[in-house]
């Protein structure tokens, strides 16, 4: 059996996006994942989620929303620490864990757009991996259509009062606040009755379903929510009301790039186990690797891997000063799955049986790898998005 866990092969165009600070902080990660999580994915797998107290130990690191500021539990720094965060995970070959969803989706909603109290009570909390978050904009009747949404919050008094159930929630199983996007109006214009709702997850009449059964990423917390009758302050209101829709939109751009990001470590990760499988498997007396079939292939697939890498380290600059496209964003993530996803199902071939057992981590990166072309808006929404730039 293989472990998890591979250093990807140097980019034949050298990455300059680090520095010696980062590479420290790559390290630490790196180390986490081998001892805390590596060991322990089978485990995740069989029971669908982490274990609760893995979200603690790597708040304790510092390994949960370091972009956040300093006065809200975090330590300020650029998001070249998501990004080696989401690599690092990815060289692992690990998809149980759903630290990023919390630290650069929840987390930069909760700093963009509440107040104060809001973020002096949430975001620390979430940096210690005291609380654990997440997102809930998806229905069983809607997903790529937002302005769709059919779970109500009816204002009563002081308190809204919300009736709906959404679906496929990361970290919902675990989760001990949700943003959820609720019906607030009733105006023609659908994206003008959006709002987000802090709901906690200990409110009367909030449940939870059991994990999702799911073809691939069988360790991560996926499941369904119920809201029934649940009262929930105004003040728990994110943002303005009725101003949902336009929150949402503004980090658009940095969650395709989660995803873009999530892919391309992906595929180095199942390009470097490729790599060392074909130079030890032999076959008619020689390696897998000396056959002029196996250089070419891999050759292809470098060459694919690495122009990606320089399209997303480029985007990655662009997203440091705030002037990433829309366009370019879904670009990404649209490409680097798409790229991911070959890349994987060459390197199993690669493999021969053995990358059809899933011991073996590319048989787990085949099937893991299929939600990236779906979730964050699927790769017909990016077209769609790409389009409108023309
Ligand atoms: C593992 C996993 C984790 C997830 N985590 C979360 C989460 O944390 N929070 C959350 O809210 N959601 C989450 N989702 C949901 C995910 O974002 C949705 O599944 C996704 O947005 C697609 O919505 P849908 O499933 O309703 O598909 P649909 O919208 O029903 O789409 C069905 C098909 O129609 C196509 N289609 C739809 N509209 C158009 C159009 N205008 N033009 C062309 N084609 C179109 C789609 O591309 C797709 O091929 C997760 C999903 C998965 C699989």
């Amino acid at each position: 059996m293989q472990s998890g866990a591979i250093r990807p092969i140097n980019n034949m165009l050298p990455r300059q996006l680090f520095n010696a600070e980062h590479e420290a902080f790559r390290e630490t990660v790196r180390k986490f994942y081998e001892k805390e999580v590596v060991p322990n994915i089978e485990k995740y797998e069989s029971q669908q989620h982490v274990d609760r107290d893995l979200w603690n130990k790597a708040g304790a690191m510092g390994l949960l929303c370091p972009t956040m500021p300093e006065a809200y539990g975090g330590y300020g720094v650029d998001r070249l620490y998501s990004m080696i965060l989401i690599e690092e995970q990815a060289y692992a070959m690990d998809s149980s864990t759903g630290f990023s969803l919390h630290s650069d989706i929840v987390a930069n909603y909760i700093n963009n757009f509440g107040n104060e109290e809001q973020k002096l009570h949430w975001l620390p909390k979430m940096a210690s991996g005291e609380v654990v978050t997440a997102i809930a904009m998806t229905e069983p009747g809607t997903g790529s259509d937002l302005q769709a949404v059919r779970t109500t919050a009816v204002s009563d008094g002081d308190d809204f009062i919300i009736n709906g159930s959404k679906i496929f929630i990361t970290n919902g199983y675990l989760c001990d606040m949700a943003i959820v996007v609720c019906k607030t109006g009733s105006s023609e214009k659908g994206s003008a009755n959006l709002s987000l709702i802090m709901v906690e997850a200990d409110r009367a009449g909030f449940s939870k379903g059991k994990p999702l059964n799911k073809i691939g990423m069988k360790g991560q917390d996926t499941c369904e929510l119920f809201f029934d009758n649940l009262r929930v302050p105004k003040t728990n209101l994110l943002g303005m009301e009725g101003m949902g829709f336009m929150m949402l939109m503004k980090e658009l751009a940095w969650e395709r790039m989660l995803v873009a990001i999530i892919c391309q470590a992906g595929a180095e990760a199942a390009f470097a186990h490729t790599v060392q499988y074909t130079k030890e498997r032999k076959a008619f007396g020689k390696t897998v690797s000396s056959f002029q079939n196996t250089r070419f292939k891999l050759a292809e697939l470098r060459t694919e891997i690495d122009f990606c890498r320089a399209y997303l380290d480029r985007c990655m600059e662009l997203q440091l000063t705030e002037s990433l496209g829309i366009d370019a964003a879904a670009a990404a993530k649209y490409k680097i799955s798409e790229m991911f996803s070959k890349v994987v199902d060459e390197c199993l071939q690669l493999h021969g049986g053995y990358g059809y057992m899933l011991e073996y981590p590319i048989a787990r990166a085949y099937i893991d790898n299929r939600a990236n072309r779906i979730y964050a808006g699927t790769n017909e929404i990016m077209k769609e998005l790409i389009s409108r730039s023309l």
